[in-house]
Protein backbone atom coordinates (compact mmCIF):
# COMPACT_ATOMS: atom_id res chain seq x y z
CA UNK A 1 0.00 0.00 0.00
CA UNK A 2 0.80 3.74 -0.54
CA UNK A 3 2.00 5.65 2.70
CA UNK A 4 4.00 8.93 3.46
CA UNK A 5 6.58 7.80 6.30
CA UNK A 6 8.83 9.78 8.67
CA UNK A 7 12.15 8.25 8.52
CA UNK A 8 13.96 10.58 10.30
CA UNK A 9 13.07 14.03 12.53
CA UNK A 10 12.32 17.14 10.32
CA UNK A 11 13.16 15.33 7.15
CA UNK A 12 10.74 14.62 4.15
CA UNK A 13 8.19 12.50 4.21
CA UNK A 14 8.72 9.71 2.23
CA UNK A 15 5.99 8.14 -0.26
CA UNK A 16 6.88 4.78 0.00
CA UNK A 17 5.05 1.57 -0.81
CA UNK A 18 4.83 -0.78 2.61
CA UNK A 19 2.99 -3.69 3.63
CA UNK A 20 -0.43 -3.61 4.64
CA UNK A 21 -1.31 -4.42 8.33
CA UNK A 22 -2.01 -7.76 9.16
CA UNK A 23 -5.11 -8.00 11.67
CA UNK A 24 -4.54 -9.35 15.40
CA UNK A 25 -7.34 -10.65 17.47
CA UNK A 26 -9.56 -7.45 18.09
CA UNK A 27 -8.70 -5.59 15.23
CA UNK A 28 -10.29 -4.34 11.97
CA UNK A 29 -8.50 -3.01 9.03
CA UNK A 30 -9.38 0.88 7.10
CA UNK A 31 -9.28 1.81 3.62
CA UNK A 32 -8.24 4.98 4.55
CA UNK A 33 -10.57 7.33 2.13
CA UNK A 34 -8.84 10.50 3.81
CA UNK A 35 -7.06 11.74 7.03
CA UNK A 36 -6.54 15.37 7.97
CA UNK A 37 -3.25 17.10 9.00
CA UNK A 38 -3.18 17.89 12.06
CA UNK A 39 -0.03 20.09 13.77
CA UNK A 40 0.39 17.37 15.97
CA UNK A 41 2.02 15.66 13.40
CA UNK A 42 3.90 18.48 12.00
CA UNK A 43 5.51 17.94 16.05
CA UNK A 44 5.78 14.03 15.09
CA UNK A 45 7.33 14.75 11.93
CA UNK A 46 9.74 16.93 13.48
CA UNK A 47 10.32 15.73 16.93
CA UNK A 48 9.15 18.35 18.98
CA UNK A 49 8.32 16.62 22.20
CA UNK A 50 9.83 14.92 25.07
CA UNK A 51 8.04 11.71 24.44
CA UNK A 52 9.04 10.73 20.54
CA UNK A 53 7.05 8.60 17.89
CA UNK A 54 8.61 5.46 16.79
CA UNK A 55 10.54 5.50 13.50
CA UNK A 56 10.00 4.86 10.88
CA UNK A 57 6.13 6.47 11.09
CA UNK A 58 3.27 6.84 9.63
CA UNK A 59 1.31 9.40 10.67
CA UNK A 60 -2.14 10.83 11.07
CA UNK A 61 -4.94 10.47 13.67
CA UNK A 62 -8.14 11.97 11.88
CA UNK A 63 -8.07 8.80 9.22
CA UNK A 64 -11.81 7.74 8.40
CA UNK A 65 -12.71 5.29 5.94
CA UNK A 66 -14.35 1.79 4.93
CA UNK A 67 -14.03 -1.34 7.00
CA UNK A 68 -12.46 -3.55 4.59
CA UNK A 69 -11.72 -6.72 7.16
CA UNK A 70 -12.44 -7.38 10.08
CA UNK A 71 -10.80 -9.89 12.63
CA UNK A 72 -11.26 -12.39 15.20
CA UNK A 73 -13.13 -11.04 18.10
CA UNK A 74 -14.44 -8.14 16.54
CA UNK A 75 -18.13 -8.05 17.09
CA UNK A 76 -19.36 -4.24 17.29
CA UNK A 77 -17.95 -3.30 13.42
CA UNK A 78 -18.43 -5.43 10.26
CA UNK A 79 -17.01 -4.85 6.62
CA UNK A 80 -18.11 -2.09 4.61
CA UNK A 81 -18.93 0.41 8.26
CA UNK A 82 -17.74 4.06 7.51
CA UNK A 83 -15.11 4.59 10.80
CA UNK A 84 -12.81 7.02 11.42
CA UNK A 85 -9.29 5.71 13.49
CA UNK A 86 -8.51 9.02 16.59
CA UNK A 87 -5.36 9.46 18.38
CA UNK A 88 -6.46 7.39 21.37
CA UNK A 89 -5.89 4.07 19.67
CA UNK A 90 -6.40 1.90 22.16
CA UNK A 91 -6.17 2.26 26.25
CA UNK A 92 -5.83 -0.68 29.03
CA UNK A 93 -9.58 -0.17 30.23
CA UNK A 94 -8.43 -2.00 33.30
CA UNK A 95 -6.04 1.24 35.08
CA UNK A 96 -8.19 3.40 37.66
CA UNK A 97 -8.01 6.04 34.42
CA UNK A 98 -10.16 4.19 32.36
CA UNK A 99 -12.42 2.47 34.86
CA UNK A 100 -13.47 6.13 35.69
CA UNK A 101 -14.49 7.37 32.71
CA UNK A 102 -10.91 9.18 31.82
CA UNK A 103 -9.31 7.04 29.24
CA UNK A 104 -7.52 9.48 27.50
CA UNK A 105 -5.15 9.76 30.70
CA UNK A 106 -4.11 5.85 30.40
CA UNK A 107 -0.78 5.79 30.97
CA UNK A 108 -0.85 2.14 28.70
CA UNK A 109 -2.59 4.33 25.79
CA UNK A 110 -1.43 3.52 22.29
CA UNK A 111 -1.79 6.77 19.82
CA UNK A 112 -2.12 6.65 16.30
CA UNK A 113 0.19 8.19 14.41
CA UNK A 114 2.50 8.24 16.69
CA UNK A 115 3.39 5.55 19.44
CA UNK A 116 1.48 3.53 16.41
CA UNK A 117 1.08 3.89 12.15
CA UNK A 118 -1.94 6.06 11.66
CA UNK A 119 -4.07 7.24 8.62
CA UNK A 120 -1.43 8.74 6.16
CA UNK A 121 -1.79 5.66 4.00
CA UNK A 122 -3.76 3.96 2.16
CA UNK A 123 -4.69 1.48 4.73
CA UNK A 124 -4.78 1.08 8.34
CA UNK A 125 -5.64 -1.38 11.31
CA UNK A 126 -7.30 -0.26 14.80
CA UNK A 127 -8.86 -2.27 17.44
CA UNK A 128 -12.46 -2.14 16.75
CA UNK A 129 -13.49 -0.81 20.37
CA UNK A 130 -11.30 2.18 20.06
CA UNK A 131 -12.79 3.46 16.54
CA UNK A 132 -15.80 5.68 16.00
CA UNK A 133 -18.53 5.05 13.40
CA UNK A 134 -19.01 7.67 11.00
CA UNK A 135 -22.66 9.69 10.59
CA UNK A 136 -24.39 8.84 7.16
CA UNK A 137 -25.20 12.28 6.24
CA UNK A 138 -21.25 13.00 6.64
CA UNK A 139 -18.61 12.79 4.25
CA UNK A 140 -15.68 11.26 4.55
CA UNK A 141 -13.43 14.69 3.85
CA UNK A 142 -16.17 16.71 5.93
CA UNK A 143 -15.68 14.45 9.25
CA UNK A 144 -12.27 13.66 9.32
CA UNK A 145 -11.27 16.77 11.36
CA UNK A 146 -13.69 15.88 13.85
CA UNK A 147 -11.84 13.07 15.03
CA UNK A 148 -9.37 15.10 16.71
CA UNK A 149 -9.86 19.00 16.06
CA UNK A 150 -13.59 18.41 16.72
CA UNK A 151 -13.64 16.13 19.62
CA UNK A 152 -10.69 17.79 21.20
CA UNK A 153 -12.49 21.01 21.28
CA UNK A 154 -15.33 19.94 22.17
CA UNK A 155 -13.38 18.59 25.49
CA UNK A 156 -11.92 21.24 26.06
CA UNK A 157 -14.93 23.42 26.15
CA UNK A 158 -16.77 20.54 28.92
CA UNK A 159 -13.24 20.80 30.80
CA UNK A 160 -13.73 24.45 31.13
CA UNK A 161 -17.17 24.47 33.15
CA UNK A 162 -17.83 27.58 31.62
CA UNK A 163 -21.86 28.07 31.29
CA UNK A 164 -24.27 28.76 28.50
CA UNK A 165 -24.18 32.38 28.52
CA UNK A 166 -20.48 32.99 29.33
CA UNK A 167 -17.85 35.23 27.56
CA UNK A 168 -15.19 32.41 25.94
CA UNK A 169 -11.73 33.50 24.29
CA UNK A 170 -10.56 30.81 22.22
CA UNK A 171 -6.85 31.78 21.02
CA UNK A 172 -5.62 30.45 17.58
CA UNK A 173 -7.97 29.93 14.50
CA UNK A 174 -6.32 26.91 13.12
CA UNK A 175 -7.38 23.56 12.41
CA UNK A 176 -8.76 23.16 16.05
CA UNK A 177 -9.38 26.93 16.73
CA UNK A 178 -11.71 26.83 14.05
CA UNK A 179 -14.59 23.92 15.41
CA UNK A 180 -13.56 25.44 18.70
CA UNK A 181 -15.53 28.44 18.07
CA UNK A 182 -18.55 26.84 16.45
CA UNK A 183 -18.55 23.95 19.37
CA UNK A 184 -18.47 27.24 21.70
CA UNK A 185 -21.55 28.35 20.22
CA UNK A 186 -23.62 25.60 19.69
CA UNK A 187 -22.93 25.08 23.62
CA UNK A 188 -24.63 28.70 24.49
CA UNK A 189 -21.33 30.72 24.99
CA UNK A 190 -20.15 34.05 23.42
CA UNK A 191 -17.57 34.03 21.74
CA UNK A 192 -14.13 36.29 21.27
CA UNK A 193 -12.02 34.88 18.03
CA UNK A 194 -7.95 35.53 18.80
CA UNK A 195 -5.25 34.85 16.04
CA UNK A 196 -2.63 36.69 14.37
CA UNK A 197 -3.72 36.83 10.82
CA UNK A 198 -6.81 38.39 8.83
CA UNK A 199 -7.97 35.82 7.04
CA UNK A 200 -8.36 33.10 10.17
CA UNK A 201 -10.71 36.00 12.01
CA UNK A 202 -12.64 36.76 8.63
CA UNK A 203 -13.37 32.72 8.56
CA UNK A 204 -13.67 33.08 12.74
CA UNK A 205 -16.76 35.91 11.74
CA UNK A 206 -18.21 33.83 8.85
CA UNK A 207 -18.41 30.72 11.27
CA UNK A 208 -20.30 32.83 14.61
CA UNK A 209 -17.41 34.63 16.70
CA UNK A 210 -19.29 37.71 18.51
CA UNK A 211 -15.85 39.41 17.83
CA UNK A 212 -11.92 38.93 16.81
CA UNK A 213 -8.41 40.41 17.53
CA UNK A 214 -5.95 40.28 15.61
CA UNK A 215 -3.01 39.61 18.15
CA UNK A 216 -0.42 41.29 15.97
CA UNK A 217 -2.50 44.80 15.45
CA UNK A 218 -3.96 45.29 19.12
CA UNK A 219 -3.56 43.39 22.47
CA UNK A 220 -6.41 40.81 22.89
CA UNK A 221 -5.71 41.02 26.57
CA UNK A 222 -7.13 44.86 26.56
CA UNK A 223 -9.30 44.34 23.88
CA UNK A 224 -11.38 41.82 26.05
CA UNK A 225 -10.55 43.19 28.94
CA UNK A 226 -12.72 46.42 27.69
CA UNK A 227 -15.32 45.00 26.08
CA UNK A 228 -16.42 42.07 28.28
CA UNK A 229 -14.25 42.21 31.75
CA UNK A 230 -12.41 38.93 30.99
CA UNK A 231 -13.91 35.95 29.87
CA UNK A 232 -14.95 33.03 32.02
CA UNK A 233 -12.85 30.69 30.07
CA UNK A 234 -9.55 30.57 27.18
CA UNK A 235 -8.72 27.72 25.31
CA UNK A 236 -5.55 28.03 24.04
CA UNK A 237 -4.90 26.26 21.17
CA UNK A 238 -2.45 28.23 19.29
CA UNK A 239 1.39 27.04 18.71
CA UNK A 240 2.87 29.94 20.65
CA UNK A 241 3.49 31.00 24.06
CA UNK A 242 2.70 34.19 23.52
CA UNK A 243 -0.47 33.36 22.66
CA UNK A 244 -0.85 31.34 26.45
CA UNK A 245 0.26 34.04 28.17
CA UNK A 246 -2.52 36.01 26.51
CA UNK A 247 -5.13 33.72 27.11
CA UNK A 248 -4.48 33.09 30.97
CA UNK A 249 -4.31 37.19 31.35
CA UNK A 250 -7.83 37.62 29.46
CA UNK A 251 -9.33 35.14 32.19
CA UNK A 252 -11.51 36.67 34.72
CA UNK A 253 -11.84 36.30 38.38
CA UNK A 254 -13.03 32.86 38.73
CA UNK A 255 -12.16 31.67 35.30
CA UNK A 256 -10.04 29.36 34.00
CA UNK A 257 -7.34 28.86 31.15
CA UNK A 258 -7.59 25.43 29.07
CA UNK A 259 -3.96 24.08 27.49
CA UNK A 260 -4.50 22.64 24.19
CA UNK A 261 -1.95 23.48 22.19
CA UNK A 262 1.37 21.96 22.25
CA UNK A 263 4.53 23.94 21.69
CA UNK A 264 7.30 23.17 23.55
CA UNK A 265 7.83 25.58 25.60
CA UNK A 266 7.19 26.41 29.30
CA UNK A 267 4.31 28.70 30.55
CA UNK A 268 5.26 31.33 33.36
CA UNK A 269 1.90 32.22 35.76
CA UNK A 270 1.83 34.65 38.33
CA UNK A 271 1.42 32.79 41.48
CA UNK A 272 0.03 36.32 43.30
CA UNK A 273 -2.95 36.48 40.52
CA UNK A 274 -3.61 32.73 40.31
CA UNK A 275 -4.74 32.48 44.10
CA UNK A 276 -6.05 36.31 44.04
CA UNK A 277 -8.14 35.68 41.04
CA UNK A 278 -9.09 31.95 41.56
CA UNK A 279 -7.94 31.31 38.57
CA UNK A 280 -7.44 27.48 36.99
CA UNK A 281 -5.28 26.31 34.72
CA UNK A 282 -6.40 22.78 33.52
CA UNK A 283 -4.43 21.00 30.47
CA UNK A 284 -6.91 19.18 27.95
CA UNK A 285 -5.98 16.21 25.98
CA UNK A 286 -8.34 14.60 22.55
CA UNK A 287 -11.34 13.50 24.32
CA UNK A 288 -12.83 9.63 25.01
CA UNK A 289 -14.97 7.89 22.65
CA UNK A 290 -18.10 9.17 24.09
CA UNK A 291 -17.02 12.64 23.95
CA UNK A 292 -16.38 11.73 20.43
CA UNK A 293 -19.62 10.46 20.19
CA UNK A 294 -20.97 13.41 21.14
CA UNK A 295 -18.39 15.77 18.59
CA UNK A 296 -19.81 13.64 16.02
CA UNK A 297 -23.48 14.67 16.76
CA UNK A 298 -22.89 17.98 16.22
CA UNK A 299 -21.44 17.47 12.92
CA UNK A 300 -24.14 15.43 11.72
CA UNK A 301 -26.96 17.92 13.20
CA UNK A 302 -24.94 20.63 10.79
CA UNK A 303 -23.92 22.85 14.14
CA UNK A 304 -20.41 22.37 13.48
CA UNK A 305 -18.99 22.52 9.82
CA UNK A 306 -14.63 22.14 9.24
CA UNK A 307 -13.60 24.06 6.78
CA UNK A 308 -11.65 21.79 4.45
CA UNK A 309 -9.12 21.76 1.71
CA UNK A 310 -8.45 18.48 0.55
CA UNK A 311 -5.17 17.62 -1.14
CA UNK A 312 -3.64 14.37 -2.49
CA UNK A 313 -1.24 12.33 -0.06
CA UNK A 314 1.64 12.85 -2.24
CA UNK A 315 1.37 16.58 -1.28
CA UNK A 316 1.60 16.02 2.32
CA UNK A 317 5.40 18.10 2.23
CA UNK A 318 3.83 20.94 0.85
CA UNK A 319 1.41 21.15 3.19
CA UNK A 320 3.55 20.93 6.63
CA UNK A 321 5.45 23.85 4.94
CA UNK A 322 2.40 25.84 4.36
CA UNK A 323 1.27 24.78 8.10
CA UNK A 324 4.71 26.22 9.01
CA UNK A 325 4.23 29.09 7.57
CA UNK A 326 0.78 29.72 9.16
CA UNK A 327 -0.99 29.59 5.06
CA UNK A 328 -3.70 27.23 6.21
CA UNK A 329 -7.18 28.58 6.62
CA UNK A 330 -8.96 25.80 8.73
CA UNK A 331 -7.51 22.05 8.03
CA UNK A 332 -6.58 20.54 5.24
CA UNK A 333 -7.36 17.23 4.54
CA UNK A 334 -5.63 14.41 2.89
CA UNK A 335 -7.12 12.58 -0.23
CA UNK A 336 -6.79 8.82 -0.89
CA UNK A 337 -7.18 6.18 -3.87
P1 LIG B 1 -2.88 25.02 13.20
O1 LIG B 1 -1.51 25.26 12.69
O2 LIG B 1 -3.96 24.66 12.26
O3 LIG B 1 -3.41 26.34 13.99
C1 LIG B 1 -2.62 27.10 14.87
C2 LIG B 1 -3.19 28.52 14.86
O4 LIG B 1 -2.55 29.29 15.89
C3 LIG B 1 -2.97 29.27 13.55
O5 LIG B 1 -4.20 29.78 13.05
C4 LIG B 1 -2.02 30.39 13.94
O6 LIG B 1 -2.19 31.56 13.15
C5 LIG B 1 -2.43 30.60 15.39
N1 LIG B 1 -1.48 31.35 16.20
C6 LIG B 1 -0.12 31.31 16.18
N2 LIG B 1 0.38 32.19 17.06
C7 LIG B 1 -0.68 32.82 17.65
C8 LIG B 1 -0.80 33.85 18.63
N3 LIG B 1 0.27 34.42 19.19
N4 LIG B 1 -2.04 34.22 18.99
C9 LIG B 1 -3.14 33.67 18.43
N5 LIG B 1 -3.07 32.69 17.49
C10 LIG B 1 -1.86 32.30 17.10
O7 LIG B 1 -2.74 23.92 14.35
P2 LIG B 1 -3.85 22.91 14.95
O8 LIG B 1 -3.89 21.68 14.12
O9 LIG B 1 -5.08 23.68 15.21
O10 LIG B 1 -3.14 22.50 16.33
C11 LIG B 1 -2.87 23.50 17.31
C12 LIG B 1 -2.06 22.94 18.46
O11 LIG B 1 -2.89 22.04 19.22
C13 LIG B 1 -0.82 22.12 18.07
O12 LIG B 1 0.23 22.41 18.98
C14 LIG B 1 -1.28 20.69 18.24
O13 LIG B 1 -0.24 19.78 18.49
C15 LIG B 1 -2.18 20.83 19.44
N6 LIG B 1 -3.16 19.76 19.62
C16 LIG B 1 -3.45 19.39 20.89
C17 LIG B 1 -4.42 18.42 21.13
C18 LIG B 1 -4.75 18.02 22.51
O14 LIG B 1 -5.45 17.01 22.69
N7 LIG B 1 -4.36 18.76 23.54
C19 LIG B 1 -5.07 17.82 20.05
C20 LIG B 1 -4.76 18.23 18.76
C21 LIG B 1 -3.81 19.22 18.55
ZN1 LIG C 1 -4.70 16.15 16.27
ZN1 LIG D 1 -6.03 2.39 31.28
Amino acid sequence: MKAAVVNEFKQKLEIKEVPIPELEYGEILVRIKACGVCHTDLHAAHGDWPVKPKLPLIPGHEGVGVVEQVGEGVKSIKVDDRVGVPWLYSACGECEYCLTGRETLCPDQLNAGYSVDGGYAQYCKAPAEYVAKIPDNLSFEEVSPIFCAGVTTYKALKVSEAKPGDWVAIYGIGGLGHVALQYAKAMGFNVVAVDIQDDKLELAKELGADFTVNGMKGDPVKAIQDKVGGVQAAISVAVTKKAFEQAYQSVKRGGSLVVVGLPNDELPIPIFDTVLNGVAVKGSIVGTRKDLQEALEFAAQGKVKTNIETQPLEKINDVFERMVKGQINGRVVLTLD
